[in-house]
């Protein structure tokens, strides 16, 4: 069953007409679906808040671009992200939560309840706003990227890095992420190369320390990644050395897997307003729960983290913000 099949354009601007007309008021608002959203959205069900999930562009989240999710306590022999977000939706769906398409436009925290546009056309006035927004992974921009999506491609080592084991893979990128994917690669790969644009890593000392005491990992400095090449899914990829000022080599590397590690961008664009955010985009959260400044809007899931990054994390952190709205909704009726 396809739960995550998209509405048609018509399909979804008569689902927005039939409530255009109307200001909707809910307990609890849900933006994003993902692991994060949907793990708060089956506690806040279940916690009777009757939550709105709004899904974004991207329903079911980064989960659903990934192949098979191997790390996911609870399923033995494996689940593909799709079918796992299904499952998540399904049983957020079971406790009377509603799903529905579309992505918030606009967000007005300056008044309680708080103000959300979905699809500039119809307004949610909430008393909880739980953001699970999540983050993007960055990529080079190359073709032969889009077109080996699933097939060599990944932005996550440590989901994907098993199904490369004995192989030879490369990781693109100089930061923190480069350095941990690449020194993980390393227990499960035959060979692992970092492919770095500048003559140096910008990860923390700590990091490079392990990176260069791994015999089988190799650091090509002074690299840009021209396309990867493969008859059915990456079988290597060609490389740009510079050398000097003016001159450059080309040089390919046989690899099986090419894993993005140029950092992420945090979706949380829409909140900059009204939420703190980190330098980058990170929304932040008080230690401990998942409060943001704002009374009443929490956040969770990776819009929120820049560190952990994994769904059983994500979903773990939908949980403490379901139970911190109903706290808080709690805490205003008494
Ligand atoms: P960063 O932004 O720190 O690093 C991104 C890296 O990708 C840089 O080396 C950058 O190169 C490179 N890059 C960016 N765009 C391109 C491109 N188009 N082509 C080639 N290379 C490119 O991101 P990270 O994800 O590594 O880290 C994000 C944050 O998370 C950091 O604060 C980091 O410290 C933290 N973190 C902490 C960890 C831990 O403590 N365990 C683990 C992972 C991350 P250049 O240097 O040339 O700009």
């Amino acid at each position: 069953m396809e739960l995550f099949k998209p509405m048609n354009i018509d399909e979804q601007k008569s689902q927005n007409n039939n409530l255009s007309d109307k200001i909707e008021k809910v307990k609890c608002l849900v933006i994003g679906s993902g692991p994060a959203g949907f793990t708060a959205a089956i506690y806040a069900a279940r916690a009777n808040l009757k939550p709105l999930v709004i899904q974004g562009m991207q329903p079911g989240g980064q989960l659903t671009t990934t192949t098979e999710v191997d790390n996911f306590p609870g399923y033995p022999e494996g689940i593909t992200g799709q079918a796992m977000m299904d499952d998540l939706k399904k049983q957020a769906e079971r406790f009377g939560t509603e799903v529905r398409w579309g992505a918030v436009s606009s967000v007005d925290f300056s008044k309680s309840p708080h103000e959300v546009v979905v699809d500039e056309e119809y307004k949610v006035l909430a008393d909880t706003v739980i953001i699970s927004t999540g983050a993007t992974a960055k990529y080079l921009g190359l073709d032969s990227e889009k077109k080996y999506a699933g097939m060599g491609v990944s932005a996550c080592a440590t989901c994907d890095g098993f199904f490369y084991k004995g192989q030879d893979v490369a990781v693109v990128g100089g930061g923190d992420t480069a350095a941990e994917e690449a020194t993980y690669l390393s227990g499960l790969c035959r060979k692992v190369y970092i492919i770095v644009r500048k003559n140096y890593m910008r990860a923390s000392k700590a990091m490079l320390d392990r990176v260069n005491k791994t015999s089988n990992i190799e650091v090509l400095y002074e690299h840009n990644t021209k396309e990867l090449i493969g008859e059915n899914g990456v079988e290597g990829a060609i490389l740009i050395k510079r050398m000097g000022e003016a001159d450059e080599q080309e040089v390919k590397i046989d690899v099986s897997g090419f894993f993005l590690a140029i950092g992420h961008t945090p979706n949380s664009v829409i909140f900059k307003d009204y939420l703190e955010t980190d330098e980058v985009g990170y929304i932040k959260t008080n230690p401990g729960n998942s409060k943001t400044n704002v009374k009443g809007v929490f956040a969770c899931g990776d819009v929120q983290d820049s560190t952990y990054r994994q769904a059983v994390t994500a979903a773990g952190s939908g949980c403490m913000a379901a139970i911190d709205a109903e706290r808080y909704l709690g805490d205003l009726d008494s």
